[in-house]
């Protein structure tokens, strides 16, 4: 029990610095003067540091009511949101796998998978820096036989899942000469393959087409030819496969 509520306290710390991430690598990708360490963190709108206590994962959010101590801007509750969901993973995976290594390397993986996410839904974009350390260290995993899945079958995933996506895209391309899949979403795909093998690769392939078609053309109302972010729909449904076998 001590070490499930561990977890979760050591989950919101991780969610906080993911925060960081999910705000600063896109905007240093983008040639801003950030990195993930300088400046302290401070308030977008008004550029004042944050006092320690408002740092505080989730509860620093709460105490400010959502808003900026010092201009009283609201403060987006996607923080507040990021660090409870890393809270929740971490207790979550601690609670089924116990304090092991099979446990650390699945919170590994969210850790990346989360701001990928995140950074995708914001920005549409897939930074390399997120997705070649997902693809490393999901063949690395099956390498040392510590995975899921065979290292075999993590690497004939990995080139399957570059290979069709590509194709495809390919094939839309000449069809309808404008972009299907971007390059990232390609990427994605060869770096999820290396973590879950080619049979889970192709359920998450089916269910994410199927979710981003239903979200895209129902609830979002996307118009034909409208881009919109396609990587965190086969990045849930993989967050959802490690969290449930
Ligand atoms: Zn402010």
């Amino acid at each position: 029990m001590l070490m499930i509520l561990l977890s979760v306290m050591l989950g919101a710390v991780i969610g906080s610095f993911l925060n960081v991430v999910i705000y600063r690598l896109p905007k240093a990708l983008c040639g801003e003067e950030i990195s993930l360490s300088f400046p302290a963190s401070f308030c977008p709108e008004c550029l004042h540091p944050l006092r320690w206590r408002h740092n505080v994962p989730v509860l620093g959010w709460l105490l400010l009511k959502g808003k900026c101590a010092d201009c009283r801007s609201a403060i987006s509750p996607s923080y507040p949101l990021i660090e409870a969901l890393m809270a929740a993973l971490f207790g979550w995976v601690v609670w089924q796998h116990g304090p092991s290594v099979d446990a650390a390397i699945i919170l590994f993986a969210l850790c990346l998978l989360v701001p990928l996410a995140c950074i995708d839904a914001k920005t549409m974009l897939l930074p390399d820096r997120l997705m070649y350390p997902l693809l490393v260290s999901g063949l690395a995993v099956a390498f040392a036989g510590r995975g899921r899945i065979d290292w075999q079958d993590a690497c004939l995933a990995a080139a399957l899942g570059y290979a069709v996506p590509w194709m495809l895209s390919k094939i839309f391309y000449l069809l309808k000469k404008r972009e299907g899949l971007g390059g990232g979403d390609i990427k994605l795909f060869a770096a999820l393959g290396a973590w879950v093998g080619y049979t889970q690769l192709w359920n998450i392939m089916m269910i994410s087409c199927i979710l981003a078609l239903l979200s895209g053309l129902i609830l979002l109302k996307v118009k034909s030819g409208q881009a919109f972010p396609f990587g965190p729909y086969p990045i849930i449904v993989t967050i959802l496969i490690f969290l449930i076998n």
